[in-house]
């Protein structure tokens, strides 16, 4: 099953992979750790940051508490935007500017630890907005020094944003999902507990639990670190370097755990075992992409999500439709596989086995089939949309799909093979319906 050859030096590749990891504690309950943790790295006074929705919720009372009673200044931020903008990202700058913090606590999903990171951003080095934001939508500059500490809460078993230097937003005027990357934007330490999980809506932790499997499939077949055309200096070696022999750990076993166990904890809020599993397949699944990148699947979801008709999963608040991160992700998955099966179809079957597939006998030829189907699979046992058919869009939708993931140039190049304007068409057009 190796794949060593998959990292064979490549004529003008790059020659060394990086490891930038948060530091993590897991467990349940420990979201009770954060006062003496904030306390141990000499915080006195911090931003606890959080969304409307879950600012009256239990999780943020209880690091509330710790905090206070570990005798820090607690000062509650709880405006997050569920999808975040531009406007909400400098909102709550100013607030931490205002608030002379020396550190942040973030308690909630992607869309609030990613706030929190950009808080802590644009409050510790003040510049105009897109001075950090990604090229070529922004201007792309490195982040010129540290940021304050930042212990990070994940509620939902599924961003990995604990583990990485990424923070996503919608950018009102150009309506286009962008990013600001930077392994300065990592938070400190990630508090991974996961009886935050235990009252998630069943569509919740479906979705967000594809979003983990996608994460873990994306790196493992993304084009290899040794296939990347190296940075001007070696100090710039981007997060999103390829496949790498650290991030495929990771992969692997989330993908694993992902394979037994997300049916499990979808359909079963009991089986807190299964949502705890698939917690640590969240973290894997994050150190991994945030050390490889992922590629198509999510280079394409940003559109499916942007353009939102009136589709609207049940368990999301009621404002406004909504095709939530990992849905707008797995629509897309079984299509891309199928066409990037070739290059590296030992990766694809392997990952197919992981995830539970019969893959015994089967040949490369056969690992996109194998792959695919295995998806599709997980995706109808869960009740999943049936492709982008199942979140709204048809045909004629496709060429502005395609015309919005274009730019997503730092997704769509990390993919073991070329996909330019034809080769998004294409995929789209396949992604249509599975069943
Ligand atoms: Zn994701």
């Amino acid at each position: 099953m190796g794949c060593c050859h998959y990292y064979a030096p490549a004529e003008g590749g790059d020659e060394a992979f990086s490891v930038d990891v948060s530091a993590i504690t897991f467990g349940a309950g420990v979201l009770r750790e954060a006062g003496d943790h904030a306390r141990a790295r000499g915080l006195r006074r911090v931003a606890l940051m959080s969304d409307p929705v879950l600012a009256g919720l239990e999780h943020v009372a209880v690091a509330r508490a710790s905090l206070e009673q570990a005798g820090l200044d607690v000062v509650l931020y709880d405006e997050v935007r569920v999808e975040p903008t531009d406007e909400s990202f400098l909102a709550a700058a100013r607030f931490a500017r205002d608030g002379e913090f020396d550190g942040f606590v973030s308690v909630g999903g992607g869309s609030v630890i990613d706030t929190c990171k950009a808080a802590n951003l644009y409050s510790t080095h003040p510049a105009e907005f897109l001075t950090y934001v990604n090229a070529p939508i922004g201007e792309g500059r490195p982040v010129p020094g540290p940021l304050k500490p930042h212990i990070a809460c994940p509620t939902t078993s599924g961003t990995g944003s604990e583990c990485t230097g990424i923070a996503i937003f919608d950018l009102l005027s150009m309506k286009a999902k962008t990013g600001i990357v930077s392994r300065r934007l990592r938070p400190s330490m990630a508090l991974v507990d996961p009886d935050c999980t235990a009252t998630l809506p069943r569509n919740v932790v479906a979705a967000s639990g594809f979003d983990v499997l996608s994460h873990a499939l994306e790196s493992y077949t993304a084009l290899a670190y040794t296939r990347r055309k190296p940075a001007a200096r070696p100090s710039l070696r981007p997060m999103s370097q390829g496949a790498n022999p650290w991030s495929d750990l990771g992969c692997r076993e989330a993908l694993r755990i992902a394979g037994e166990h997300l049916v499990r904890a979808v359909n079963d809020a009991g089986d807190s075992e299964a949502r705890s599993q698939l917690m640590w397949a969240a973290t894997l699944a994050g150190i991994a992409f945030g050390n490889a990148g992922v590629h198509a699947p999510h280079g394409m979801s940003y559109s499916v999500a942007g353009l939102v008709r009136d589709f609207h999963p049940d368990g999301y608040p009621a404002n406004g439709a909504i095709v939530p991160h990992g849905m707008s992700v797995i629509v897309n998955a079984p299509s891309v596989f199928r066409f990037t099966a070739s290059a590296c179809p030992e990766r694809h079957l392997e990952a197919a086995a992981w995830l539970g597939a019969e893959t015994r006998g089967a040949t490369q030829a056969e690992a996109a089939g194998v792959l695919s189907e295995r998806l599709i699979e997980l995706m109808r046992a869960t009740d999943m949309p049936n492709g982008i058919s199942g979140v709204g869009y048809g045909v004629p939708d496709i060429p502005a799909l395609a015309e919005g993931a274009y730019p997503q140039r730092r997704l769509l190049d990390n993919a073991p093979l070329p996909i330019g304007r034809g080769e998004l068409d294409k995929l789209y057009r396949d992604a249509l319906a599975y069943w």
